[in-house]
């Protein structure tokens, strides 16, 4: 079976680079801050400033190479490899074109450097998170599991893939105005749904 999960949010702590870029940049939240929302609004900020800073942080060099994984995510998924050898992995994420050092190469090092890359696993970019669908349908995944309600809300067209969000603080909004969207806890819960249904 081909299962699929995204990176950031769900194995890497995205939110936690961005409240510590911000926090030394701004001052205005502390480094442990996190959204209760997907766009970021850190009070003092406008969206337009926070996509500036989102932007510069991810052009830094070696910015996905450096970023914290989910410890308790990450053991889940070096778990699941190591006794589920008859699955394939591919881990699909939208992270943006890095200008200064390949954000494949990054990623690729980044996924070798936390135990979670083998031959089974393939990374896939997309250029943007509204081709995840397209990508799980193409290559028959049958699992897929995200944290943007957006992106759910897509996949789970794809008849033959079962999407999960993953529940985090910023997706609570959008899970209470989506309430037909499957959702799992912890990774855990994701490899639950995956081995028995
Ligand atoms: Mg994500």
């Amino acid at each position: 079976m081909r299962i699929a999960l995204d990176l950031d949010g769900v194995l890497a702590n995205y939110v936690k680079s961005f409240a510590t870029f911000l926090h030394n940049k701004t001052k205005l939240i502390g480094p442990n801050w996190e959204p209760t929302e997907w766009h970021f609004d850190v009070p003092g900020l406008s969206r337009t400033q926070v996509s500036k800073f989102r932007k510069e942080m991810q052009q830094e060099e070696d910015f996905w190479l450096h970023i914290s994984p989910y410890p308790q995510s990450l053991q889940a998924m070096q778990d699941f490899l190591r006794l589920h050898p008859e699955h394939d992995v591919m881990y699909l994420t939208a992270r943006p074109y890095n200008e200064k050092n390949s954000t494949i190469a990054q990623t690729n090092m980044w996924l070798t450097k936390h135990h979670i890359q083998n031959a089974r696993t393939t990374l896939v970019i997309v250029e943007d998170h509204t081709h995840k669908a397209a990508v799980l349908r193409a290559t028959g995944t049958v699992y897929f599991v995200d944290d943007r309600v957006a992106t759910v809300l897509e996949t789970h067209k794809v008849e033959s893939c079962k999407s999960y969000l993953l529940t985090r603080p910023w997706n609570f909004d959008g899970i209470m105005e989506n309430d037909h969207i499957n959702t799992v806890g912890t990774l855990e819960d994701f490899f639950d749904k995956v081995l028995h249904g």
